[in-house]
């Protein structure tokens, strides 16, 4: 920080979620002072539905943060891929990557208890019941609690709000798609595969979670209401009917329902603050990417920020900024591609997704590469 600032010397995160907690860990770690702000009153938050596919490399991430809920997390093997209305089907398999898992499947809401006692553990103050407004000013917030208004400054604000307002993406698709949550008994033993069965009507995704599938089930948006109407049987029946006899599923439990679309905002950072995660973009929940992404934003933070005197430096985040352009850009975009590509019903495009599928499960190469990418994020491209 300049002699001259007025600025007081620390970070505020806005948001006490996975995101905010994970940054506010990372930096915490790297020698610098943050505080947390969520809008929510403490233990009020809403129960979070998700389940979250994490790869080996946000593992890796959290347990560098002792986050890692371990015993929580079932591993995946095997991720097939196939469409409802084509011949061909293909596999990722951890084996062939040479890895333990190709990635684990964890409850958001573990995620999140982990991140929070961990954040505890750390003395991380976090004020809830506090709704942050950026003020005009650089650095300069104000923060609404049930005891008025106040004007805060911190070097730096970073939004882990959860998602872009629509007035400020630059990027915008509307997928009029809901996902359908709920968990699901597999017919036979899922064996630590997952499957992401695409349908005409959106993809389909079986995650191995404990004995259980967790399903995330991509509807046209035209039929949310009459599906969040209908009863488990139809739920069962209409999701079974888009399955081949061996992934069937049985009993159902713990629906949930989010809308879908890509929002991303083109500049990520401003005058000392920063969007990280969902609060830069938000993706379709397609290849499970939204999350890691995010920590891969939060991690690259926390390293150019290391030892820096003052945090907001233009320099900083301009470098920042630059450091996350590929990775960004180009998960976004791959599921961009897999939301629209598999979901249209556009004619001669089922033969020519069955030729996609068909060179990935001849050619090893690719298959690797797209592996490795869904492990590691950008750090795949050679
Ligand atoms: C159906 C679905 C499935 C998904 N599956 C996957 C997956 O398999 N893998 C994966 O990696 N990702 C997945 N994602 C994405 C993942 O769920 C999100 O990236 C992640 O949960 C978002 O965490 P967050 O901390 O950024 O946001 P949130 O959990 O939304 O937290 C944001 C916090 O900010 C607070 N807040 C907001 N505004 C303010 C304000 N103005 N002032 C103060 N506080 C504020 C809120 O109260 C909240 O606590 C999925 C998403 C969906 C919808």
């Amino acid at each position: 920080m300049s002699a001259t600032s007025t600025l007081t010397p620390s970070i505020a995160i806005v948001g006490a979620g996975p995101l905010g907690l994970a940054t506010a860990l990372a930096l915490t770690r790297r020698g610098q002072q943050v505080r947390i702000f969520d809008a929510h009153a403490a233990n009020a938050a809403p129960q979070d539905y998700r389940i979250l596919a994490l790869s080996q490399g946000s593992r890796d991430l959290l347990e560098l943060l002792d986050a890692w809920p371990a015993r929580l997390a079932t591993p995946i093997s095997t991720i097939h891929v196939s469409q409802a209305t084509g011949f061909v089907q293909t596999r990722l398999s951890a084996r062939e990557q040479h890895v333990a898992a190709l990635g684990y499947v964890v409850a958001a809401q573990a995620v999140l208890d982990t991140l929070r006692r961990q954040a505890q553990t750390q003395g991380i103050a976090i004020e809830y019941g506090a709704l942050v407004e950026p003020g005009t000013e650089a650095g300069h917030f104000t923060v609404s609690t049930a005891d008025g208004k106040r004007h805060e400054q911190a070097e730096l604000v970073i939004y882990c709000e959860g998602g872009v307002p629509e007035a400020a993406a630059d990027l915008q698709h509307d997928y009029a798609q809901h996902a359908l949550l709920c968990l699901a008994s597999p017919a036979t033993p899922h064996a630590n595969h997952a499957h992401e069965r695409f349908t005409p009507r959106g993809p389909l995704a079986l995650l191995p979670y404990g004995n259980e599938y967790a399903v995330v089930w991509s509807v046209p948006a035209s039929e949310v209401e009459r599906l969040l109407a209908a009863d488990d049987t139809v739920w069962l029946a209409e999701m079974n009917a888009c399955l081949p006899a061996a992934e069937r599923l049985s009993g159902l439990h713990e629906r949930a329902h989010y809308p879908l679309g890509l929002r991303m905002r083109s500049q990520i950072t401003g005058p000392r603050c920063v969007w990280l995660g969902n609060a830069a973009q938000t993706l379709h929940p397609v290849a499970g990417q939204g999350f890691n992404l995010a920590l891969r934003d939060a991690w690259t933070l926390a390293e150019t920020l290391t030892a820096a005197d003052d945090p907001g430096a233009e320099a900083l985040l301009r470098r920042y900024a630059r450091a996350r352009r590929l990775d960004r850009t180009s998960t976004a975009r791959f599921t961009d591609l897999l939301a629209w590509g598999f979901a249209s019903s556009l004619p001669g495009l089922t033969p020519l997704r069955d030729l996609g599928l068909l060179a990935l499960e001849t050619l090893p190469p690719l298959r690797q590469f797209l592996a490795r990418r869904m492990i590691f994020g950008a750090r795949a491209w050679p």
